[in-house]
């Protein structure tokens, strides 16, 4: 099903991509259609049009899916050498990156992203995680103990440690990232010699299904990656209540984080839960306030704030509070919102209907509490999902707007007077996810570094990552740490083996 939007330039290999009459679940390598027959529909949320039609995974298919992934973790994939994992995961990044304009434009269509981020952000970050995770296969070791057995003196063990792929691992995307978060979860697993069942979001499952294809061509055997889109309270929940499934891994809301651990329970899989954000950045009088200007903006505006890092709840030093605040509206005002995929969009819409009432319930739930709009506060129009870009001020901290998760282009500004102050309301919600300090002052810089409750804490920048950079939350934004060092413990597990030498 072709969308009916202009698309300019339209890549060939989208174009032939897109020509399918119907997008397949990949389970055991093999295209296959759901158990069911049945199909969904997904939409370009720059117009509301039907992009494709996608086979609608539910519980059997999810079985089928585990399966191929239990067969090919006791068999081809745990015989391959860990030099030939690396190869694998170095061919996946590279085909990855021949294919980045492709890729782009299909995340930019089914997400709504604009082509810009999606080509200098996802797509590189894509690659650089397949590259990273793709050097780690050989390094990944036990460690030799010594021991001493106090119930036995003298005794003479050889003791030591294996790290071993925790099994079949089911992953479970959202919409705002789909390819990266896919990447993320997926280059680490399978550097760890994991085999894979993913869930893509049911609003953006297609470049999940195009990755799937080029895992085949770079050579993964069949069934260690198998992708299958539906829905999460039939598939994603299928998924997560798997008697088969060693470990989940989730993004998403920190709602759905708690049907998960829910869910789990019956074999006590592992988890790695990365939640909401309700981020706070945090400008200081004395710092350089072109650069904290950018960061503010960028900080909430980025995915039209559809990140789980938004930089939603602004705390600017009262002194320079009009002049940052102001100038962060008026540029709000000045955003160019269109198509994603138009290279002059600036802001794109969100990804979907659903999405855009619940932002849009936010904004009216923020008027009726009595917060100020200083731009935005409507939706923009048009056929597609758009919300302008909405600032707040006159906002309490404990009005919902402060509160709340809102994942839409609305940010609350607030002014403070000292670095207490500012640390004790920027830690007074249940999230802990990330944080930005603004100052040129770099005792307070540490002093805040050490006093904010989150796992990621920015100094005079915001939103950057990196795979080798740890990413996960404090408090209710989850558990465990996702790229760097850390995925690799938290995709492994450690076998302890004594041999008696006396
Ligand atoms: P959002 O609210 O932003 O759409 P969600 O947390 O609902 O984010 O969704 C994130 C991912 O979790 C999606 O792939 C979705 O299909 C899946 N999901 C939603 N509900 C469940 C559930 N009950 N069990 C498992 N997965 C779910």
């Amino acid at each position: 099903m072709a969308t009916t939007t202009a698309l300019p330039e339209i890549h060939p290999d989208l174009r032939s991509f897109l020509s399918k009459k119907s997008h397949q679940l990949l389970i055991g390598g093999q295209r296959v259609d759901a158990a069911s027959g049945k199909t969904f529909k997904t939409f370009n949320p720059a117009d509301g049009e039907a992009i494709a039609e996608v086979a609608e995974a539910d519980k059997a298919d999810v079985d089928a899916a585990v399966k191929a992934a239990r067969k090919a973790l006791e068999g081809p994939w745990s015989k391959m050498s860990p030099v030939e994992r690396e190869k694998v995961l170095h061919r996946i990044a590279d085909l990855v990156e021949k294919h980045a304009d492709e890729l782009a434009q299909l995340e930019s269509l089914d997400n709504g992203k604009t082509i810009r981020e999606a080509k200098n952000g996802d797509l590189p970050l894509c690659v650089a995680l397949f590259r990273y995770f793709g050097g780690w296969p050989t390094k990944i070791h036990g460690d030799t103990t010594p021991v001493s057995v106090p119930y036995y003196p003298g005794a003479k063990f050889l003791h030591y440690t294996v790290r071993e792929p925790v099994g079949v691992v089911g992953v479970i995307v959202p919409w705002n990232f789909p390819l990266l978060m896919a990447a993320e979860r997926l280059a680490p697993a399978l550097a760890c010699g994991n085999t894979v069942v993913i869930k893509p979001a049911e609003q953006t499952p297609l470049s999940a299904l195009r990755l799937g294809e080029l895992l085949l061509e770079a050579g993964l055997p069949e069934g260690v990656v198998n992708v299958v889109p539906g829905f999460g309270p039939t598939a994603g929940a299928a998924l997560a209540s798997h008697p088969d499934v060693d470990k989940i891994t989730f993004t998403g809301s920190t709602e759905v984080g708690r049907e998960i651990v829910k869910a789990s329970a019956g074999n006590l899989k592992k988890l790695s839960l990365e939640l909401g954000g309700k981020s706070p950045n945090i400008v200081f009088a004395d710092a350089d306030l072109e650069a904290a200007a950018k960061g503010m903006f960028m900080g909430i505006f980025y995915n039209q704030g559809q990140t789980c890092s938004a930089g939603s709840r602004v705390f600017v030093e009262r002194s320079k509070f009009d002049e940052l605040v102001g100038a962060l509206a008026e540029r709000a005002k000045t955003i160019r919102q269109g198509p994603g995929l138009d290279p002059k969009t600036q802001m794109g819409p969100l990804v979907s209907a659903e999405q855009k009432k619940r932002v849009l319930s936010y904004v009216e739930s923020g008027k009726k509490e009595g917060a100020k709009i200083l731009a935005g506060g409507d939706e923009a129009p048009g056929k597609g999902y758009f919300v302008k870009p909405t600032v707040f001020s006159e906002v309490k901290d404990s009005m919902k707007i402060a509160q709340e998760e809102i994942f839409g282009p609305v940010v609350c500004v607030m002014p403070f007077d000292s670095p207490e102050e500012v640390v004790t309301r920027a830690n007074a919600t249940p999230y802990g996810l990330v944080a930005g300090v603004w100052t040129k002052d770099i005792k307070k810089a540490h002093r805040l570094t050490q006093s904010i409750k989150a796992g990621v804490i920015w100094v005079n920048c915001y939103q950057f990552v990196d795979a080798a950079a740890p990413w996960g939350g404090f408090k209710q934004s989850g558990y465990g740490r996702e790229k760097s060092e850390l995925a690799i413990e938290a995709y492994t597990q450690v076998k302890s083996v004594w041999i008696d030498l006396n």
